[in-house]
């Protein structure tokens, strides 16, 4: 079981670059079903992740 830990004061760092995270960039994609997104680092705009809400009924 690993627990979550939330930590408003740490910044999460790109893998990248190193830059600190304060904010992301994030680019629409199309897609055929519901909406997806590309979430870059606005330092480097290297891609962290890509997230993919298929519809309402999916999350
Ligand atoms: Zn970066």
């Amino acid at each position: 079981m690993i627990r979550v830990e939330e930590h408003d004061n740490v910044r999460p760092v790109c893998p990248h670059c190193n830059q600190p995270l304060d904010r992301l960039t994030r680019t629409p994609i199309q897609v055929t079903l519901g909406k997806a997104f590309a979430w870059s680092c606005p330092h480097c705009r290297k891609v962290l992740g890509v997230t993919h809400r298929k519809g309402f009924w999916m999350g």
